[in-house]
């Protein structure tokens, strides 16, 4: 059976077979058998992360979408335990029905930008983000998990209950157990006023710092991704959401594209960047502002067959090429250092000849959770979409751009996300992630028979160098 990722359509793996439990106790017994007949598993949510960390060659696969109930909702102190194949849509209903006691109902705090059906497993297990500014990734807001082990029992996993493993398991990729469940802390959902600006690069970092002394929430900064443009990188719009008691706040509105919209957009981006990058600051500036839920205002237009509808965009006329995807990049560097990363990535993007589709400037605060943290520090995160054609050579050209971009956040003292690819060097992996031989034996030390398992591990292994 072959699976493959949504986004970036790159990692074709075919497995022996695919199983969808649907209680823990199925759970337990999948791991069980695996164990008795001696076969691997690797373990996916909805499939969005791009290094394939979600799936092994040759071994059974975990779907674990039949898992998204809600176990236990504790409304006096906001939170949620629910299993893990529930997907943000999934939480967001659970936690408006909880009663908060100032009035009102729970609301997550943070999810990803630009895709809402990844499950809670797959955002704990790569430590995701949102567009927070003050916020540490989504590792600070779990409570607990319930994890079944490499010998199928059930454990669980707080910051003083195994507390080793649940380190391990935020940020872990999988592979040192199934989640379950996850209890996730909500917080009292809350009206926000967007308001927008478009400035220079420059500008933003002490617009940020602005906007957070204004006791601004959440907020991010699109920038310009026409290389033809002296503003290239350098210019961009910024959003930025305010909490506001208006009552009169409408609270109701959808803050982000309509599917059509978004679909044009993106085809512009493919086409006339200077266009595409105008419209999408005319529609942001048109909602300078507008009150949103703040939850609800961090739900995202994806449609997940964009790259059939850019296919079938195309003009008739013109033969249909080799398949295109977006592949998506993440880096981060030390806030101060944004403006000399951004000059050296603009070199790098031209120098390897590849185009951002998209691409967006967030903050992070220093992961205190995770073992393997992406966020080390305060950061600037900088995230690219870059057109790739599936031919060796516009993957290769991909993967180098990334590479190139990579030294030049750790050269900053950087890094960069793991989740989106594996075409980091050895050194690189090294230089960013310390502790990656570490977290590589406390795999062993936990799994030793490798019952979890994903061809991004074995690569890492390979890269390590040690045999799977
Ligand atoms: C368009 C797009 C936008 C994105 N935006 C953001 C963003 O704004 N911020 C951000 O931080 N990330 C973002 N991501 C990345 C995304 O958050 C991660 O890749 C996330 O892991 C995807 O969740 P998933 O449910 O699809 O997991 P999958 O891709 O299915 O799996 C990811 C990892 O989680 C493991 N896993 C999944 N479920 C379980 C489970 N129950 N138990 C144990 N392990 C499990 C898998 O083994 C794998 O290692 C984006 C990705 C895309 C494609």
């Amino acid at each position: 059976m072959l699976l493959n990722d949504v986004h970036s359509q790159l990692n074709p793996t075919s497995v022996t077979d695919v199983v969808r439990p649907t209680t823990l106790e199925a759970l337990c017994e999948v791991v069980k058998q695996a164990a008795r007949e001696g076969v691997s598993l690797s373990v996916a949510g909805a499939r969005h992360a791009m290094g394939g960390q979600q799936f092994a060659k040759g071994q059974r696969h975990v779907d674990m979408t039949g898992l998204h109930r809600v176990l236990h909702a504790d409304a006096s102190l906001g939170l949620l335990r629910i299993e893990a194949g529930a997907n943000w849509h999934h939480i967001i209903t659970a936690s408006h029905q909880m009663p908060a006691p100032g009035g009102g109902t729970w609301a997550i705090r943070q999810k990803q930008t630009g895709v809402d059906e990844v499950t809670l497993g797959g955002s704990i297990s790569a430590n995701a983000h949102g567009r927070g500014l003050l916020m540490q990734p989504l590792g600070a807001d779990i409570e607990d998990l319930t994890l079944v082990d490499a010998q199928g029992e059930v454990l669980l996993c707080s910051r003083t209950q195994n507390a080793e493993l649940f380190s391990l398991v935020v940020g872990g990729y999988g592979l040192f157990g199934l989640i379950y469940a996850a209890t996730l802390r909500l917080t009292p959902r809350q009206r926000v006023r967007r308001m927008v600006d478009v400035l220079d690069l420059t500008d933003a970092m002490n617009a940020v710092y602005r906007r957070v002394d204004d006791h601004c929430l959440y907020g991010d900064f699109q920038f310009v991704i026409d290389p033809q443009d002296d503003t290239f990188l350098q210019r961009g719009v910024f959003a930025c959401y305010k909490p506001t008691s208006e009552v009169e706040a409408p609270g109701t509105v959808n803050a982000d594209l309509q599917p059509e919209v978004w679909l044009q957009l993106l085809k512009l981006a493919h086409d006339d960047k200077a266009q595409a990058f105008k419209l999408y600051s005319q529609h942001y500036l048109g909602t300078h502002g507008q009150c949103y839920w703040a939850d609800t205002m961090q739900l995202s237009t994806y449609i997940p067959s964009y790259a059939d509808y850019l296919e079938r965009a195309s003009p008739a006329d013109q033969p249909a090429g080799p398949k295109q995807t977006l592949v998506i990049g993440e880096l981060y560097v030390p806030r101060d250092q944004i403006a000399a990363f951004m000059t050296q990535a603009a070199r790098v993007l031209k120098a390897h000849g590849v185009e951002v589709i998209y691409g967006t400037i967030r903050a992070i605060l220093k992961d205190d959770t995770s073992f393997l943290p992406w966020a080390k520090d305060d950061f600037a995160c900088v995230i690219f979409n870059l057109r790739t054609v599936h031919t060796d050579e516009g993957k290769a050209r991909t993967a180098e751009a990334f590479r190139g971009l990579i030294d030049a956040a750790l050269v900053l003292g950087g890094s960069y996300f793991l989740t989106y690819h594996r075409y980091a060097t050895r050194a690189q992996v090294v230089q960013a992630y310390p502790q990656f031989e570490a977290f590589l034996k406390h795999k062993r030390h936990f799994d030793p028979q490798e019952r979890f398992t994903s061809d991004w591990y074995r690569h890492h292994v390979a890269l390590m160098g040690r045999q799977p």
